[in-house]
């Protein structure tokens, strides 16, 4: 599982959506539409599945730009 992010278009910013979702549903998943609050902005922004990606705190593979411990990589 992996929270929904979109890009705030003011400010360049990641925003969590606050929609938990796998990957690969979010990508089978047709086309939708929602609205997140950015507390950045106080703003609510309308997005489309297109503009957002699915960030996964825990990755499944080696290599991912997200965050990660440093542990991780002595093991
Ligand atoms: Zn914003």
């Amino acid at each position: 599982m992996g929270m929904v992010m979109i890009r705030c278009p003011d400010t360049g910013c990641a925003i969590p959506t606050g929609i938990k979702m796998d990957r690969e549903r979010f990508r089978s998943s047709a086309v939708f539409f929602s609205r997140t609050y950015c507390r950045i902005c106080s703003t609510t922004h309308e997005w489309f599945a297109k503009d957002a990606w699915v960030y996964e705190s825990v990755p499944a593979k080696g290599k991912s730009g997200g965050w990660r411990s440093p542990r991780a990589d002595a093991a």
